[in-house]
């Protein structure tokens, strides 16, 4: 009975032994793809933080190949594609680890959240969209709807960013309200480009309602009375700048000189100029008040003033101007020689004399309300600068 009983005991080593072989090469390979995990990880991110992307990629791909199951190395992948602009494999990966059906119910939302992203950068602003909708249902509401300003704001969609942000902020806060001002802004700056009055001026109020000293719709508001003909309240508007905010002043100098010479208030606008010059000799006003005072007042004044504004602060934009008005004073011997040396500083103060925004640096030509390289509202002051300037110390 007992050799019928146990017979089979003589067959354990032979099923165990099977077993740990089984076992031993799953084991062996599990040892040392999670022995060669961490190694890989590291060199993936050393190539990383040394901005070489190419080699990250590499690493972390043939981890990928040998950890097929492990999300976030699928992840780190697809970001680090999504930056080199391979878009279409970035995509591809998210959308196949949504289509998994191991993936955990707390995972979907944030790999979600990264296709949207591809989707964003690579310009398929509609599935981006789509996705940021789909994500106001979930903990990534209020970044979905951050997003979508952003996809908004370069589809110079203003009802909708304002929309979003009158949804979004809960919170009062000034850099909310900058926007806002701004939205309203661009929409009365096109409702008066296409003459159409009231819609203009609705939106230049709803401006105001949210901040009494912003400039941008003082400017517009101006603008507004201008274009309807009514110069004097344009100018008024625009004088309300001098106790608000004067450094902006210069971006109405043409508006302002341009109905000054209507309403023959030339003499009245020369007095101011050149009051505000002299309270303010970094007023970015130079070139409209000497190219006024030389149409209509007196070049002596203008040259008494730029005198002084060099021996306050030197500048190669007031130098520009001086040499400008010295060259039709001097003898005629020498007016040769002063318009050479005027036009090679014109010709630094034409290649460098640019608004420079203070966020990221980019410079620009004209003054910019937002600054197309970092896309922050207001970053521009309302002076030019110049390079130089800045070597020399001022
Ligand atoms: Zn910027």
């Amino acid at each position: 009975m007992s050799e019928l009983q146990f017979w089979w005991l003589l067959l354990l080593p032979l099923f165990f032994g099977l077993g740990w072989v089984a076992a031993r090469i799953d084991m062996r390979q599990v040892v040392r793809a999670s022995s060669r995990l961490p190694r890989i990880y590291l060199t993936g991110l050393n190539h990383l933080l040394h901005d070489e992307l190419d080699q990250a990629i590499e690493a972390f791909l043939s981890a990928a190949r040998e950890n097929p199951a492990t999300l976030e190395l699928q992840l780190a992948l697809a970001v680090l594609f999504r930056r080199r602009g391979e878009f279409d494999r970035a995509i591809r990966i998210h959308q196949e680890l949504l289509a998994r059906e191991d993936l955990p119910e707390d995972r979907r939302g944030e790999i979600l959240a990264e296709l949207a992203l591809d989707y964003h950068k690579a310009g398929f602003f509609d599935r981006a969209e789509e996705l940021y909708a789909a994500l106001q249902q979930t903990a990534r509401k209020h970044w979905a709807l951050a997003q979508l300003l952003e996809i908004y704001q370069v589809e110079k969609d203003w009802r909708k960013c304002i929309e979003v942000v009158e949804r979004l902020v809960r919170d009062d806060s000034p850099a909310w309200r900058v926007r806002l001002i701004h939205y309203h802004c661009e929409l009365a700056a096109l409702a008066l480009t296409a003459e159409r009055w009231e819609e203009a001026a609705r939106h230049i109020e709803q401006a105001r309602a949210l901040d009494r000293h912003a400039v941008r719709p003082i400017l517009l508001e101006g603008e507004r009375h201008f274009l309807q003909g009514r110069f004097e309240a344009a100018f008024e508007e625009w004088l309300t700048l001098e106790r608000i905010a004067i450094e902006h002043l210069p971006l109405a100098a043409d508006r302002l000189m341009a109905v000054a010479e209507r309403c023959a208030w030339q003499a009245k606008l020369l007095h101011r100029m050149h009051q505000w010059l002299h309270r303010h000799p970094q007023l970015d006003l130079v070139d409209h008040y000497v190219e006024f005072e030389s149409r209509h007042g007196d070049v002596a004044r203008a040259l008494r003033l730029l005198q002084w504004m060099l021996r306050q602060q030197p500048s190669l934009i007031v130098l520009d101007e001086y040499l400008l008005l010295v060259a039709r004073q001097v003898e005629p011997a020498w007016v040769a020689d002063v318009e050479h040396v005027r036009e090679v500083v014109h010709g630094y103060v034409q290649r460098l004399a640019r608004y420079r925004c203070a966020q990221c640096g980019f410079k620009a030509r004209r003054h910019l309300w937002r600054c197309p390289a970092c896309g922050q509202w207001e970053t521009f002051g309302p002076a030019r600068v110049i390079e130089i300037d800045a070597i020399a110390g001022h």
